[in-house]
């Protein structure tokens, strides 16, 4: 190498650095989730391998295992010694699978966000054809997808204010044994709860609505109102059979309610005419619009960003 090319060399180094250096910081956004992801998941949580996921089952337990490495891989670290939250199912030692980010600000991050779906279902249905699985597609690896796949995008960002926890409950089909025990155990340790947001059924778009997804107990809180707010469209929205079903009782969202008395309740897209498989064996992935549920996904991230960011608790019970 000669004299002159070494200079002109570093010269280059140097302004390359240069720039590098005053460039402005880029403003960060998370990789969206894709039809593949949400496909993925699914796929897997509801196969016939998984047997229909009841509490105690050896499918159930490989389910957790592939959401501790999703969690593991997407650097959510476990909120308990490990990711398992153990209890006893009438019997059964089962686990709620929590993972924990925990939040940016010294004293935002005090305060916990709960994003939840159940991850266990029932086993076998009555038999179809031969098929006794219930896959549980949409009851709930979508529900649990969302919370997965938004744990993901959060992971990337790290730019929520308060913490997050990602749980997925066991034993929900058995009568919210999973959530109840998890509620109990966050109000002894006396967390500073805000909000608890669940997804259940969320594999299907509504049938006519104007907005993606309705939310239970929707009169209890102002969650739609600041959700819609926050989203800049009418992303959620109430439907008059989930209250006349008590829906806002039937799913985990409930125990924390009880617990904690702020908002906690179940985002979903199940409106009693779209979907004909609930407990049936045919609730199967095949069935799922992964479109629809990654457009979902992705309109509550920014929402749910928001939410964990606001100086005020700005969501809160009427
Ligand atoms: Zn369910």
């Amino acid at each position: 190498m000669t004299k002159n090319i070494f200079i002109i060399l570093i010269s280059v180094l140097f302004i390359n650095c240069k720039q590098t250096t005053i460039a402005q910081p880029q403003e960060k956004t998370a990789e969206k989730t894709k039809v593949s992801d949400v496909a993925a998941i699914i796929n897997f949580l509801a196969s016939d391998e998984l047997e229909g996921r009841d509490t105690g089952s050896e499918g159930l337990e490989k389910a957790a295992k592939f959401i501790e490495e999703e969690f593991k891989k997407n650097k959510i670290a476990p909120y308990f010694e490990t990711y398992r939250d153990t209890f006893d199912a009438k019997g059964t030692a089962t686990y709620n699978v929590v993972g924990f980010l925990k939040g940016t600000d010294d004293k935002l991050s005090k305060e916990f966000i709960i994003l939840g779906a159940h991850y266990d279902h029932i086993g076998k249905g009555k038999e179809v054809d031969g098929d006794v699985i219930a896959n549980g597609a949409n009851d709930n690896a979508a529900g649990s997808s969302a919370v997965i796949a938004l744990a993901k995008q959060f992971a990337q960002l790290k730019n929520n204010k308060r913490s997050i926890l990602f749980v997925l409950f066991g034993a929900e089909e058995r009568g919210l044994l999973g959530s109840a025990h998890l509620a109990e155990v966050l109000k002894e340790k006396n967390i500073n709860l805000y909000a608890m947001v669940n997804f259940e059924m969320i594999g299907v778009p509504l049938n006519d609505k104007p907005y993606k997804a309705y939310i239970t107990g929707y009169e209890i809180s102002n969650m739609a109102q600041k959700m819609n707010e926050y989203a800049g469209s009418e992303l959620i929205g109430y439907l008059p059979k989930a209250k006349e079903f008590q829906l806002f009782r039937r799913s985990d969202n409930y125990p924390f309610y009880e617990q904690f008395k702020v908002p906690c309740q179940t985002i979903s897209t199940f409106d009693f005419t779209n979907y004909n498989y609930y407990h049936h064996v045919d609730d199967e992935a095949s069935e799922m619009n992964f479109e629809f549920m990654a457009e979902l996904i992705n309109s509550c991230a920014p929402v749910i960003t928001k939410m964990a960011n606001t100086s005020d608790k700005e969501v809160k019970l009427n």
